[in-house]
């Protein structure tokens, strides 16, 4: 059975893209996985994955007039189907966001893992219909007080249509930060769990110049053992 993610967060530049890619690409060694670019607003998936010239879209699926198939959209790459969004804005306007349920439907036939990159602010139809539509949150964040509390909200919203939460992923951690008291916090609030505290790193940075998922680019770099250690402790239900 199919179990479906959104990778999601209070604000912007927390690391949702490169986490969703990088949970990807661990996932991808026991399972058949599939990323969407649901953050059809501020798309930039396609940038960290190689694909910025991808013919096809998601914005081709949720146009009305649809003459796009949903698998004309799947690109494989890093051993993932990969559905990027592209980055026009007049194409998000054009965009029916409630689409996106049929389309997440169509991919959930052919998967094990659906990863849905989201949105980060509430607020709107087409960013909240990822978290919706998912079976369970990542939440993506920095070690502080302020993005916990913006994380908090995007899981009670999560809670109140019935998607529960997988855990948290702290991103950027710097070297001097002790995560054990925010993640003890963390932990009563978020379901017990943290996934994994994932280190500031350049890799990650030079991967996405590269056009490439962490994993691909730095396998053996810490934060990619921090983003396989997520993975693991996602327990993926078979
Ligand atoms: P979001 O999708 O939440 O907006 P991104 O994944 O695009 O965030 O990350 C925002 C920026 O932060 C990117 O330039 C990315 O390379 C950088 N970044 C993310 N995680 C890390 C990390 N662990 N170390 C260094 N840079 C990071
Ligand atoms: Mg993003």
């Amino acid at each position: 059975m199919v179990e479906a993610f959104a990778v999601a967060s209070g604000k912007g530049g927390t690391g949702k893209t490169t986490s969703t890619l990088a949970l990807g690409m661990a996932l991808a060694e026991d399972y058949d996985v599939t990323v969407i670019d649901a953050d059809t607003g501020m798309a930039n998936l396609l940038f960290h994955a190689g694909l910025d010239d991808a013919d096809v879209t998601l914005h081709d699926l949720l146009v009305d007039e649809r003459d796009a198939a949903v698998s004309d959209a799947v690109y494989e790459r890093f051993g993932m189907s990969v559905v990027p969004c592209g980055t026009s804005l007049a194409a998000f306007e054009a965009a029916d966001p409630g689409r996106l349920r049929d389309v997440v439907a169509e991919l959930a036939a052919d998967t094990d893992v659906l990863l849905l990159d989201s949105p980060a602010a509430l607020g709107s139809k087409s960013a909240v219909l990822p978290v919706v539509l998912a079976d369970r949150i990542v939440v993506v964040l920095q070690p502080t007080v302020p993005s916990l509390s913006d994380g908090l909200k995007v899981q009670e919203y999560a809670h109140s249509y019935g998607t529960d939460t997988a855990g948290v992923v702290f991103n950027r951690v710097r070297p001097d930060e002790n995560v054990d008291k925010i993640a003890e916090q963390a932990g009563r609030y978020f379901g017990g769990q943290t996934l994994a505290s994932v280190p500031e790193s350049d890799a990650v940075r030079a991967a996405r110049r590269e056009g490439k998922p962490l994993l691909a680019h730095a396998p053996e770099d810490p934060a990619a053992d921090a983003f396989r250690e997520a993975a693991a402790r996602l327990d993926v239900r078979d």
